[in-house]
């Protein structure tokens, strides 16, 4: 789908980071971008590069680093209303689930709107310019279309997005963790299912909406729906999704309910392949790893909820040696409790040398892999670098700050390394300023045409006490100690 918006010109870049192979930096350089895509990289760029006298909003980036936008790879956007709960803040994560489970037998359609508005405006903020997000909550009390919900949402925000419909079908009734008041009927997932990808799934390049389906977990779906929905995908070409191998726990469920590891499970039922990307991928052993790499299977690497939970740390670097696809994500904000993307590249870079020493991941290969890695998981060739043709998607950080002087001899670095705040400049989304002075526009704001005043920008102010009001409520639903809330 093209939007149609002013074209932008990106002025005087004094860093651009390209996010490409052979890790690219230019500087002084301008970005001319129309249509949604980048037009023209290059010296003295202007409007007649497009052929054209249409107008153009100029933005001055010359005390601005500029990287390609930041693509996450998972979340669990409702988890926003459900943070740092003091009952679950030390749990294990099979401990953390079963006391959150009746928190969120109370999410409502309001909850998961202002959830996921939440966990967008926290990600546009800190660089991230597409977004998959893993909804698996289904509460039998709830007749709307959550997923709808949620994909209304993210537009609402600018995100590009990527709707994973996830699901739970096994309840504690079935030998599952979850109680039987948030699983769903089998027959009712798969038509949801096929509903959402009729009806929202665009595979165009520039598609600001793809789906894929999602079963939460093998310790929450049962085998035949595992398989069924392995169908419905492949058949209409969309991309697998789930958790595996997040923590010990569920690899003594595998083994007593299985009797194998879970990814001799995940291949006995055809859930490995290019079409495939799994969430944390902490537990693997040699032999997996080389399966991962033989069946071009993805992971999504989630630093901060591996260490928050204390779930373990991914092998990271051997599964890059190792041609795997690893791509970053933020994990839900119940496990982080956070959406901040640059914080998460941060997280990922430091958690790697705590096992493999100070060499293990430079800050190349970590925006890597928040970009490319991450767009490869999405199987989106369209994102994930700066380059001509491909979508305008970049996040823009002022390196004039305090917090970054003395850290300039690589500016790139400098925003993984230093800085007390993770808060972009400006975050572009499809060529179109979502984030701009570090204040959200959301997809109905503009700009002046000196690219400077944001015009109808975002209420940050209303969002937040929504998202305060909605949680108390929630909490006080199943007794939970709500004295300290505003
Ligand atoms: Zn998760």
């Amino acid at each position: 789908m093209m939007t149609k918006t002013t074209p932008l010109l990106l002025k005087d870049i004094y860093h651009l980071a390209l996010g490409t192979d052979d890790g690219g930096r230019r500087r002084g350089v301008d970005v001319l971008i129309e249509d949604g895509r980048v037009a023209a990289i290059g010296d003295n760029l202007s409007a007649t590069q497009l052929g054209s006298d249409a107008p153009l909003t100029t933005i001055d980036c010359s005390t601005k680093l500029v990287i390609p936008g930041l693509v996450n790879t998972h979340h669990h956007m409702y988890q926003t209303l459900q943070r740092n709960i003091p009952a679950v803040q030390n749990a294990p994560l099979f401990e953390w689930l079963v006391n959150l489970y009746p928190i969120w037998s109370h999410l409502t359609a309001e909850a998961v709107e202002v959830s996921t508005q939440l966990a967008c405006a926290e990600l546009l903020a800190t660089g991230c310019t597409t977004s998959s997000d893993h909804h698996y909550l289904f509460p039998n009390a709830v007749t709307d279309e959550l997923i709808d919900v949620q994909i209304a949402a993210a537009a609402r925000m600018g995100m590009r997005f990527c709707a994973t419909r996830g699901s739970m079908s096994r309840g504690k009734d079935d030998g599952g963790l979850p109680p039987q008041s948030v699983v769903q009927k089998e027959e009712a997932i798969l038509d949801d299912s096929a509903r959402l990808l009729e009806r929202y799934h665009d595979p165009s390049p520039l598609s600001m909406c793809r789906v894929a389906l999602a079963p939460c977990s093998p310790f929450s779906v049962s085998e035949q729906l595992m398989k069924q929905t392995t169908v419905l995908a492949r058949k209409h070409g969309v991309m697998l999704h789930t958790h595996l191998a997040e923590t010990l726990d569920e690899e003594q469920y595998c083994e007593a309910h299985y009797g194998c590891r879970p990814l001799e499970l995940m291949r006995r039922w055809e859930w490995v392949g290019p079409d495939v990307w799994y969430a944390h991928g902490v537990h693997f052993d040699d032999a997996e790893l080389e399966l991962l790499a033989e069946t071009e299977t993805g992971v999504a690497h989630c630093p901060s909820s591996n260490m928050r939970l204390g779930s373990g740390i991914c092998r990271v670097p051997e599964m890059l040696d190792k041609g795997i696809r690893v791509g970053l994500a933020v994990d839900g904000s119940a496990s982080n409790d956070s959406s901040d993307m640059l914080g998460e590249l941060r997280n990922a870079l430091l958690l790697s040398r705590v096992r493999y020493g100070p060499s293990a991941m430079t800050a190349d290969q970590v925006l890597k892999l928040a970009t490319h890695g991450s767009a490869s998981l999405l199987g989106w060739e369209a994102i994930g670098s700066v380059e001509v043709g491909k979508a305008a998607d970049l996040a823009i950080f002022e390196m004039q700050r305090l917090d970054y002087a003395g850290a300039l001899s690589d500016p790139l670095a400098a925003i993984i390394f230093s800085g007390a705040s993770h808060r972009a400049h400006t975050t572009i989304v499809n060529g179109k300023v979502v984030l701009r002075e570090g204040k959200l526009l959301g997809a109905e704001g503009i700009l002046d045409s000196q690219g400077q005043a944001p015009v109808g920008a975002y209420d940050e102010d209303e969002l937040r006490d929504r998202a305060n009001a909605i949680s108390r409520q929630m909490l006080e639903a199943e007794g939970h100690d709500t004295r300290w809330m505003p």
